[in-house]
């Protein structure tokens, strides 16, 4: 190995992984923007300074620090990264210190390119003296984005039920502004009245995160949806629903796809998103699922060890899984007595659907496993359309658009593969215009789905 090759696999292992965010500065790139602030809201509560940074402005940066081969989420969260970097320097002068921040960016495991965002920005960062000191704090679903080694361990464990919850709920809060909007009495009300509803969110996470109290958090949550609720113009008819599947960064960063649901709903339509909770349940469950099969495997090569490792697992991940659905089931309960939000797929049940139609395996991974089964699922109630958002050349939402497209052609159900990569095609607008058309038929006809999922 080389002298530079060696720098940068030490400074691969060293400077990217968990590192105490104690005492640091630690920013949190925006990908669903309810999302980030709602967890920043519960780091604060950890006595973590979290911020959530700026996105999208710094795309020509990350363009220009990369090849055009990367996958576009990791160009714009590079550009995000170098200029909010270059901006602190500007605006402390001498007094920068790389070292005081943490970059939070989390990878994913699997046949997928998303684990090497942080090690790609890495090599970036390094080619930048004063930001070789600022480190890359990164979670891995490999073991359930699991946060020991960054927080004490008691308090890891309860940061993980407080970041669960948050997720939870900035689904629900982005859920209500889709179910809202496309019915508001007066225009830009929803939009309006979502971003208050996001701070208070965040502040009673602020508050209440740490010492984990659910219950004024649910509060808070009730308040927020009766008031969402009085939005919505009743007399204004129901108009096609449309799910919206994809690759998770695209389909809910609004600048990357170009606001695709707002887009969505111009023509006419009302979007329900697969949310970040389904990912976030996925993970486990593949763990949990890994497992079993590696238990299987080790009582039939009568290997002791490895039985008790595996079985350590499965129960551990086992009920980590039943206490993220007790605390989704909690939270849509409460926010269903309000208002018909959709919920969200049990992961079971859309490997069933998997299997009954033997389409796709979770045995071979990634959000192909979520969004195949998704759109199946959305047929199955009755949904009007199917759009899958992604970056261009994403592996797994093309294997999607592959497997899913025939299967939408023989049952007429409206489909659109909607690929971004941050450039403006004339003809989009066009082809949402007539997917959108093409819904309505398709509501004109066979009626409206349900949003009820479970
Ligand atoms: S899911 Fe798609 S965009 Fe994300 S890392 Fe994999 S290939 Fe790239």
């Amino acid at each position: 190995m080389d002298r530079h090759s060696s720098q940068t696999f030490r400074s691969l292992s060293e400077k990217v992984g968990r590192f105490r965010l104690t005492g640091k500065k630690l920013l949190i790139p925006q990908m669903n923007r309810i999302g980030g602030h709602l967890l920043a809201g519960i780091f604060r509560s950890f006595g973590i300074d979290a911020h959530v940074m700026e996105t999208y402005r710094g795309l020509d940066l990350g363009k220009e620090f990369t090849s055009g081969k990367e996958c576009f989420p990791c160009q714009v969260t590079t550009g995000d990264i170098l200029l909010y970097m270059k901006e602190e320097k500007e605006r402390l002068g001498p007094a920068f210190d790389a070292g005081n921040y943490i970059y939070f960016m989390p990878e994913a495991g699997g046949p997928c390119r998303f684990g090497m965002y942080n090690k790609h920005q890495r090599i970036v960062l390094d080619t930048f003296p004063e930001l070789q000191d600022l480190k890359i704090g990164s979670l891995t679903s490999k073991d359930s984005y699991s946060l020991e080694g960054m927080l004490d361990k008691e308090q890891a464990r309860s940061f993980r039920k407080a970041g669960y919850f948050s997720v939870v709920v900035a689904d629900v809060l982005d859920r209500l502004l889709w179910r809202i909007r496309p019915y508001e009495k007066s225009r830009g009300a929803a939009d309006a009245f979502i971003e208050k509803a996001m701070t208070v969110m965040a502040d009673a996470f602020e508050a209440h995160g740490a010492a984990l109290r659910f219950d004024p958090i649910l509060d808070a949550l009730d308040a927020v949806i009766e008031e969402g609720k009085g939005i919505i113009d009743p007399a204004v008819p129901p108009k096609p629903l449309i799910g919206v599947v994809g690759e998770i960064y695209l389909r809910t960063h609004v600048q990357s796809n170009q606001d695709v649901i707002r887009v969505i709903e111009k023509f006419g339509g009302e979007v329900v998103n697969a949310s970040i909770a389904e990912w976030v349940n996925y993970t486990t469950y593949d763990r949990k699922r890994e497992a079993r099969i590696g238990l299987r495997l080790s009582f039939k090569q009568l290997r002791v060890k490895k039985i008790k490792e595996h079985l350590k697992s499965l129960l551990g991940y086992g009920i980590d899984l039943s206490y993220q659905q007790m605390r989704q089931n909690q939270v849509y309960k409460r926010v269903r007595a309000h208002l018909d939000l959709a919920e969200d797929h049990r992961l079971d049940r859309l490997e069933n659907v998997l299997q009954e139609d033997d389409l796709y395996s979770f045995d071979v991974g990634t959000e192909a496993c979520l969004s195949i089964s998704g759109i199946l699922e959305y047929m199955h109630h009755g949904y009007n359309g199917v759009v899958n958002v992604y970056p261009f050349t994403c592996m797994p939402s093309t294997i999607t658009s592959s497997i899913v497209k025939p299967i939408m052609n023989r049952m007429k159900v409206p489909y659109l593969d909607a690929p971004y990569d941050g450039s403006y095609q004339p003809g989009r607008e066009a082809s949402i215009r007539t997917f959108m058309y093409q819904a309505q038929q398709h509501l004109n006809k066979h009626g409206r789905g349900s949003e009820s999922h479970s």
